[in-house]
Order: C-alpha cells, then structure tokens, then sequence
C-alpha cells in the first residue's frame, strides 16, 4: 500500500487503497484496488457473493502539481449465490468519490462545475487544460447543467400582467419576481379571486407592480392588506 496525501485519506473512506502510481507520458497514474474482503448483494444483502471477473476504470482526479491525474481502478465483479436472487451480478462501488460510469471524480467534477459556471465552456475549458484538469468546453456545460437549480427563495417584490392565452379572447396571469427578475408562475385565468389566491399563497410578498386592471388591484387589496402596492 502506498500513502499519497489527500488521495489516500479520501479512498480509505470508500474502502479503497493505492497501489502504486507511474508517469504515463504527461499524466500521473495511480492504481487503485479495494480493500473490501467481500461485499454485500445490493439488491438482498446476502453476503453468499462469489467473484466473477473484473475490469478497469480511469476516472480522471484532481491534478497533482499541475499534472494530470489519472486513476487506474480494478473493479471487481460479485455474483450473489443466495437463492432467490437471480444470481445477480454487481461491482464494487467507489461510493461518493467516483459515480458509477463517471469519467472524473466527484471533486474534480466540482472543480469543472465551478470554472463552467464562472467562465463558460470555452473559457473554463482553456483553463482546465491550464490547470491540469484536461476537459473540453462540451464537458464543462454538461457538468454545469446537471447542477440542480437554484433554490428559489420566497419572492418579495413581483410583478403581475396578464398574458395572452388566445389574442384578444382568452388571458392568463404571469407572475414575475422583480428582484431575481425571473418568471414565478402562469395562470390560465386573470379573474380577482385567482390573482387574490395566489398572493394569499406567497405571505413574503411585501410589493406588489400591477397594470391597470382592477381585478389586479382589488386582489392585491384583499389578499396583501397590511403590504404595499405599487399602482402603475
Ligand atoms: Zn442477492
């Protein structure tokens, strides 16, 4: 076993240890294996498993020195010999470090996610290429949009219009939260009682931007007494 600083530590928690390590032209390769005796089925937690095989994975990490850094796993394959199962087939997992089929490591993804969102894809790929990080613009804005959305919090000043749904025969209501400056919601109706609901729904809104409609201001009366309405 050998012990590479911040590498070993976070392999250890997934059951995993480094071997070895050797320059493969520009890149710095490790070999990993587990350290795992036998695991458990995943899909009955019968721990009857019998070895069945093996491959190689090369998730990129994080480069080390400037280098990039390549991770030459040996993946085990188990079989579950408990009956009933189906004689299920699995592998070791490399839990939260590396996600199964993923080209790059959980951290150094990250890093990707946060050039793509401070530089863009072709800015934040001539950087990674820079850094050690080796990934191309088409990568970086995968990374960036798998990022879950960002949680919106309880808007406070929105405005409200009305939307045509058919000109001229049928409106709805939009709802716009004027300090994100982002859309909130569609109505299919721009009737009192709907706008009046909807405010009642939301009690952070303290100011309300309205056209002229009067169904608009006496919603916006009723449901936001003690909150201030902006007239047009
Ligand atoms: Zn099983």
């Amino acid at each position: 076993m050998l012990v590479v600083p911040m590498l070993s530590e976070a392999l250890a928690v997934i059951d995993h240890q480094v071997l070895g390590w050797h320059l493969a032209g520009p890149r710095l390769v490790f070999q990993i294996g587990s350290t795992a005796r036998r695991p458990c089925c995943p899909r009955c937690h019968n721990s009857r498993v019998r070895r069945h095989g093996h491959y190689q994975r090369h998730p990129s990490d994080l480069p080390s020195f400037g280098t990039p850094v390549t991770l030459d796993v040996e993946v085990r394959r188990w079989r579950c010999m408990a009956p009933g199962c189906g004689g299920h087939t699995f592998s070791d997992s490399m839990g939260s470090f590396v996600q199964p089929r993923s080209r790059y490591s959980v951290r150094s993804r990250v890093a990707l996610e946060h050039l793509g969102c401070t530089s863009g894809g072709q800015a934040g790929a001539r950087l990674s290429w820079s850094l050690g990080l080796r990934a191309g613009a088409d990568t970086i804005l995968r990374a960036v949009h798998a990022l879950p959305p960002p949680a919106i919090g309880e808007p406070l000043v929105v405005g409200i219009d009305d939307w045509a749904l058919a000109r001229g025969h049928h409106y709805g209501t939009i709802f716009v939260d004027l300090q994100q400056h982002r859309p909130l919601d569609l109505i299919a109706g721009r009737e009192m009682t709907e706008v009046r609901d909807w405010l009642a729904q939301h009690p952070g809104i303290r100011v309300v931007a309205r056209d002229r409609a009067g169904a608009y201001g006496q919603a916006t009366r009723q449901a936001l007494r003690e909150r201030t309405a902006i007239p047009p």
